[in-house]
């Protein structure tokens, strides 16, 4: 682990080794080495300055364990600081609420978002059976009945796109209604699923390239009408720098209470993680490791810190 942060810091202690505690000096001359680990893991530039201030103090003036090098004694320092900030533990997803419990799916256009509200009806289909469902939360470990409904009315493909997601995943879906806007479909999905007493009822919104005004409203206006226990931002991991200001766009204007990571099967680093997570303060919930729909996993920071180290 951290075979490229150990490296170049090695290379910074080489002259330090067997001091008792770290220096001033010793410290900025490490954290110049984390910083650049961090850009290239695409952490955003805000979100490393923030870091690097946080963890400089608890750095200085810290004692070498004996059984430690210099290096390491910061690798492990910088290592829990940035464990704590991607928020330590793994977050449930909440869904302690009176039936149907809404789960309100957000971000731009090909996040993911549709892939992941039909891996995360079938995980909460499947309850504890079924690959390594221990792993989750307190909430995946009972069986749900779950209903998936699209109001994603600008590409006419997306609604298609669920239902077939739903035979595949058999989690049913809402019938479609041609031409019907959002918030009609919104207030029909509700109906639909207290009357035939679903647990919980995921709703895939549309998203666009980029935000706009008229996506936020539209969001907005669904989540205040659909009163969601969650509202999960869908971000694609590769997005790197450009994740701070989709988080934070879509944060401001609803009450995000999760982030769902996508595409961390790939080769993003996993900065976005924490940028995402410093920016909105809201937990990264899951992870999205593959195309499939049981290619969904709990976000564990500690190896996500660790990706990101390097
Ligand atoms: P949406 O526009 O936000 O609804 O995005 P989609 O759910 O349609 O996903 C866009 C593309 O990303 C699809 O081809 C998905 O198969 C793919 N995708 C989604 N999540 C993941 C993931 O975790 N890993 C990988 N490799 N691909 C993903």
């Amino acid at each position: 682990m951290f075979e490229g942060l150990s490296k170049r810091l090695g290379d910074v202690f080489d002259k330090l080794r067997g001091r008792g505690a770290l220096s001033e000096a010793d410290v900025d001359a490490a954290l110049r080495e984390v910083r650049t680990a961090l850009l290239e893991a695409d952490v955003a530039l805000s979100v490393v300055r923030q870091f690097i201030d946080e963890v400089r103090p608890k750095a200085i003036g810290a004692d070498v364990i004996r059984s430690v090098t210099p290096g390491q004694m910061v690798i492990k320092i910088v290592n829990d600081h940035l464990v704590e900030m991607l928020g330590g533990t793994v977050a449930d997803l909440d869904l302690g609420a009176i039936p149907p419990v809404v789960i309100l799916m957000v971000g731009l256009q090909g996040s993911g978002k549709t892939t992941s509200s039909a891996k995360i009806a079938y995980r909460l289909s499947q309850g504890p059976q079924g690959m390594a469902a221990e792993m989750f939360g307190g909430s995946f470990s009972t069986r749900r009945k779950v209903m998936m409904a699209s109001l994603d009315t600008r590409r006419p493909a997306a609604q298609h796109q669920l239902k077939v997601l739903g035979e595949q995943t058999n989690v049913p879906t809402l019938p479609i209604v041609p031409l019907e806007m959002p918030l009609a479909i919104t207030r029909r999905a509700l109906e639909t699923a207290k009357r035939e007493g679903f647990d919980v009822l995921i709703l895939d919104t549309a998203g666009r390239l980029s935000i706009d005004e008229e996506l936020m409203k539209e969001v907005a206006d669904i989540s205040d009408l659909a009163k969601p226990k969650e509202t999960l931002l869908v971000a694609d991991a590769m997005t790197g720098q450009d994740a701070v200001n989709v988080a934070k766009a879509f944060n401001d204007r609803l009450a995000v209470t999760g982030i769902v990571l996508t595409r961390v099967d790939g080769d993003a680093r996993g900065g976005a993680a924490l940028s995402m997570r410093a920016v909105t303060g809201r937990p990264v919930k899951l992870i999205g490791v593959g195309e499939k729909f049981d290619a969904l996993e709990p976000f564990h920071p500690d190896r996500i810190a660790s990706r990101i180290l390097g």
